[in-house]
């Protein structure tokens, strides 16, 4: 289903399409790295807060009144070290990052690498979404999935946690998405979500009872759950067998490369959004290459 006047400018002007992706996803990327170094610490607040209650429910809630809530937009985003507030243009997606070569504007310390490189992947993903699906209306839900699962692998990779203010909005909107048969049939997309939590559900128990160790994390149910929702019951087996694939190719990395210690948990979130990603975009074309394979 094609957005009407966006889809015939686009395709006569590809290039200012191109464009136009790259600018507003350059603003959605700098905007996810605040969600992905804040929404941990906003949870972590809502449970100190809930566990204080519990905890001193005859106590007055003053005490929680000590330290200044944080929300997406508050406080504004300071320089960890100096504490210089970050000036609009020292917030430009990338290009401010290249501009002050990667250090503050007062105090020289040096800025992670990781904003920019945050914000031009998210660039990135989204003009290779954006000419896949083109100005459609599953083009604009595709990005909104795409920009989901980057806020998600970040945050796992940073806190092995993948929250469910996150998760289980990208499942409703999967299903919603698909009540208007967007990429999946609506009877698909909700047998997607319960066969997508209770299969990583049953291994996991199953896992457990045999080692006694836990694999992988509620929040793994939920993420399945939701790109079953999205793509449909069919595609969950494509979906695990690359999330392995992906995972098995970075584990070999990250352990031969950087050294990195093997028993150190590796969290399963990035590799599942990594295979619910490429399932949304070639996730046809790989089960018929798969399958002109094995029938003559
Ligand atoms: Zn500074």
């Amino acid at each position: 289903m094609p957005l009407p006047a966006i889809s015939e400018f686009t395709a006569q002007n590809q290039g200012f399409f191109v464009f136009g992706v790259i600018v507003f996803a350059l603003a959605i990327g700098s905007f996810l790295n605040v969600v992905i170094l804040r929404m941990p610490r906003i949870m972590e607040q809502e449970w100190r807060r809930e566990a204080r209650q519990l905890l001193e429910s005859d106590v007055t809630f003053a005490s929680g009144a000590s330290s200044e809530p944080i929300s997406l937009s508050h406080p504004p985003s300071t320089c960890p070290k100096c504490g210089h507030r970050i000036r609009h243009w020292e917030n430009v997606p990338v290009i401010s990052y290249l501009f002050l070569r990667g250090r503050c504007g007062r105090c020289r310390e040096r800025i992670s690498v990781r904003y920019p490189l945050v914000e031009a992947a998210t660039a990135l993903l989204s003009v290779i979404v954006a000419l896949r699906f083109g100005a459609t209306w599953t083009g604009a839900f595709a990005l909104l999935f795409t920009w989901a699962l980057i806020a998600l692998t970040m945050i796992d990779v940073d806190h092995q946690l993948l929250p469910d203010d996150i998760t289980l909005p990208l499942l409703w909107l999967g299903l919603i998405v698909n009540a208007f048969g967007l990429l999946a049939p609506l009877e698909d997309a909700v047998w997607g979500a319960v066969l997508g939590y209770l299969s990583l559900w049953s291994v996991y128990w199953a896992f457990k009872l045999l080692t006694g160790k836990e694999g992988m994390g509620y929040g793994d149910f939920k993420l399945l759950a939701a790109l079953g929702a999205w793509l449909g019951w069919q595609a969950l087996p494509l979906v695990i067998i690359l999330s392995s694939l992906v995972g098995a190719v970075v584990g070999v990395v990250l352990i031969f490369a950087l050294g990195r210690d093997r028993n150190v948990p590796i969290p399963f979130g990035p590799y599942l959004a990594a295979a619910g990603w490429i399932t949304l975009l070639w996730g046809d074309s790989i089960s018929a290459a798969y399958l002109s394979t094995i029938s003559p």
